[in-house]
């Protein structure tokens, strides 16, 4: 980890921002879509940085280190997203941070348990599910197959979570094509879950988030190459 020059994080938002900006004009003029800089790999300077050249919502996956930088930079009107699987004894804590958006809902069990905290909390937490379209053994989420279902359950269930859509990784592949199979998968569940409220897409990262958007996601969720 370093500090990085003003002048190059200038550079790298401005080349993402007319990234996404190309990528979703070739889908609609309105389809807007959301930047959230993850900050995990990078000094929390960077993040105050980019916070001065305009950039709002940042990611983690860590409640630690959420829980670090919420508090050093609490001044700054930041929204603040949580992007790593959640374990049990982090719920209490996650919850008192009150993130901006939880994207990691991966079972059943943690959202029935995130539930009953909440409740015993008085709080409520809108979340995504995640969704591991690419069935891969390396990642957590809900399969293809079950997503739909299980986003049900949860939403007639779990009264204290306010669903908001749903989260994927691209698969972890060279291969453009399976990365878009992949995108494809989770956008027509995100589809189809619409008319249950469904309003955020979640996918693409810094190698494929323009693929992402043109298979319509509208929340990109980068870092290295916003931190490099
Ligand atoms: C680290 C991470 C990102 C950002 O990855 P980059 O490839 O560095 O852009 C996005 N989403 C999740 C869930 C992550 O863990």
């Amino acid at each position: 980890m370093a500090i990085i020059a003003k002048e190059q994080l200038r550079a790298n938002l401005d080349e993402i921002i007319w990234n996404i900006e190309e990528a979703r004009i070739s889908v609609s003029e309105h389809h807007i879509v959301q930047l959230v800089a993850v900050g995990k790999y990078t000094d929390i300077e960077n993040i105050e940085m980019l916070y001065k050249l305009g950039q709002r919502a940042f990611g983690e996956n860590q409640v630690q280190q959420l829980k670090e930088r919420t508090n050093i930079l609490k001044e700054l009107p930041l929204q603040w997203h949580m992007i790593g699987s959640l374990q049990k004894n982090k719920i209490n804590n996650l919850i008192d941070l009150n993130p901006t958006l939880m994207q990691s809902l991966d079972s059943l069990e943690l959202a029935l348990e995130l539930d009953k905290k909440l409740k015993a909390k008085s709080s409520k937490m809108n979340c995504l599910i995640q969704i591991n379209s690419a069935n891969e053994d390396t990642k957590s989420g809900f399969s293809s197959q079950e997503a739909y279902d299980i986003y049900q359950t949860i939403k007639d269930s779990c009264t204290n979570i306010n669903l908001k859509g749903v989260m994927s990784i691209g698969a972890n592949s060279e291969d453009k094509k399976l990365i878009q199979k992949s995108f494809e998968t989770t956008y027509d569940i995100y589809e189809k879950l619409q008319k249950d409220g469904a309003t955020i897409c979640s996918m693409g990262m810094s190698g494929d988030y323009q693929l992402a958007i043109r298979c319509g996601s509208n929340l990109v969720r980068v870092g290295s190459a916003l931190f490099k």
